[in-house]
């Protein structure tokens, strides 16, 4: 077996036009180089994340070992070469001097032959090209900058050894960004989260493997439920922000993989719920788990969002990932008496279109060929679409075209669409600015932001967002009230708590 590269070729020949076979070979031969000032606090995290998101790419990475101040401390270093060679081990990290390629740095005083260079300031990003100086940092970078740098950075690296077309991209010269406060503005906001927080995170995907990762670089704590259904499995590895070839080998439950790696640092007591947001409410109502106050939400479907929704917690903030090449990412900031998560994602009317239709419209495959249900898709087929049809009907060769409608609702809701890494942090960032606004004092109404991680965040991405109103939450205000008095008077769970129930079910 070797490391299945699969999503994230796909994500990057759909981005540039070409296929994966091209995208393979232009990535294979691309050699990328990095520097790192680790004193800088902040920047260790932000290497570690970053050398991760770079050997999801079948690149050729090496890094300097560095000299005096500047020499990577040894565990570090055992380290990054311990993370790289459990997503690869046949693409081993290089330590040693650059061998042309493209150089990136982490820090404030790149050598010049850095193309670019990003770090975390306070919880937020800088960045700047080649050419362009750092001003003085501002706070001190915390895990969440230290993400969002790496992150940022990965997403220029993508851009430029992917081979976009110019139009497909921005190229960020000088950049700074703040994800608690949607500024320009980085460092001023370094407050930590110092309450004990009762946090679930739904969906264990790329999402909520970034989301982990940033809850576990920020050093708080408290009682945090994770749920999700699902195996880890071999496509996981590139796309996901943890995980091993030996997780995916094993095919180790998503939720335990979390409880593993954040159980490293010991600051979060965990409860694990191998199910769905349904069976953590069944569990609350039982007593039998706590009501979590804020719900973390990293799943990929409407309907999934729904049911996240009837939690009723607090606060939910949802992050999301999509577009036509897996791009473009979001925050929902969701309230229980609205906007909820029902306000912003509608159900789908799918009977209104005919499910023939709807594979049309999100493939390109002809109404004729799609009213041949008995005969099975071919490469003719695919040869006359568009790259994004041909990468979400690629799979199904061989099958009969009657049984492709039934994948439409999985299409519609962007299961088909991959994300690489980097983007999906950068959803995962956008939701733990989210929390830390909301737990430090951040009063605005619920916001809704969203962009291209390929253009990178902008003036006008976040706006204010109000119910609907004829949705469940304003129609049925009272029940959602009653459920919520309900549930907030079953005892409070203190911390150890959830140690003591896993102990009792066993
Ligand atoms: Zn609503």
């Amino acid at each position: 077996m070797t490391t299945d590269y699969t999503r994230t070729l796909s994500m990057g020949a759909t981005a540039a036009d070409s296929s994966q076979d091209a995208m393979l070979t232009r990535l294979q031969s691309t050699r990328v180089h990095l520097t790192a000032q680790t004193d800088i606090p902040g920047v260790p995290a932000a290497l570690k994340v970053l050398i991760g998101n770079l050997r999801r790419l079948p690149i050729q990475l090496s890094i300097a070992p560095g000299q005096a101040a500047d020499r990577l401390p040894g565990r570090l270093l055992d380290e990054v070469l311990h993370l790289a060679a459990g997503i690869d081990e046949t693409r081993p990290l290089r330590i040693g001097s650059p061998t042309g390629g493209l150089h990136i740095h982490l820090g404030t005083q790149p050598p010049t032959t850095a193309a670019a260079s990003a770090v975390p300031d306070g919880h937020g990003v800088r960045l700047r090209a080649a050419g362009s100086s750092f001003p003085n940092l501002r706070g001190a970078g915390t895990g969440l900058g230290a993400v969002a740098a790496a992150a940022t950075l990965t997403g220029e690296v993508f851009k430029v050894i992917t081979g976009l077309h110019a139009d497909r991209f921005r190229p960020l010269s000088s950049f700074d960004f703040c994800p608690v406060t949607l500024t320009r503005n980085p460092g001023d906001h370094t407050q930590p989260v110092t309450s004990l927080l009762e946090l679930a995170l739904i969906g264990t995907g790329a999402i909520g493997t970034a989301i982990a990762v940033i809850l576990d670089a920020l050093a708080v704590e408290g009682n945090l439920t994770i749920v999700d259904p699902e195996h880890y499995d071999d496509p996981n590895l590139t796309t996901y922000s943890l995980g091993t070839r030996a997780d995916a080998r094993d095919k180790i439950r998503k939720v335990d993989l979390l409880e593993r790696e954040l159980n490293r640092n010991g600051r979060w007591n965990i409860l694990p719920i191998h199910g769905t947001a349904q069976d953590l409410i069944n569990k609350i109502d039982a007593r039998s788990a706590a009501w979590p106050r804020i719900v973390l939400g990293a799943v990929d479907s409407i309907a999934a969002r729904h049911e996240l929704q009837r939690i009723q917690a607090d606060l939910t903030l949802d992050g999301s990932t999509g577009g036509h090449a897996g791009t473009t990412l979001a925050l929902h900031e969701a309230l229980p008496l609205g906007p909820c998560l029902r306000c912003y994602y509608p159900a789908q009317p799918l009977d209104v279109v005919s499910a023939e239709e709807q594979l049309h419209k999100a493939t390109g495959l002809s109404l004729s060929r799609i009213a041949q249900g008995d005969s099975l898709l071919n490469s003719l087929d695919l040869a006359g679409l568009s790259a994004h049809g041909r990468q979400l009907l690629a799979r199904h060769l061989g099958q009969p075209i009657c049984g492709l409608s039934k994948i439409i609702v999985s299409i519609d809701e962007g299961t088909y669409r991959p994300s690489a890494a980097f983007v999906a942090q950068q959803a995962a960032v956008l939701v733990i600015g989210a929390l830390i606004a909301r737990t430090t004092g951040c009063t605005a109404g619920p916001r809704h932001t969203e962009y291209d991680a390929l253009f990178g965040p902008y003036d006008d991405m976040t706006t204010f967002r109000l119910p609907q109103k004829d949705c469940d939450c304003q129609t049925h205000s009272e029940i959602i009230m009653q459920v919520r008095s309900l549930r907030s008077q079953a005892a409070p769970v203190r911390a150890g708590d959830h140690k003591w129930q896993r102990r009792k079910q066993r």
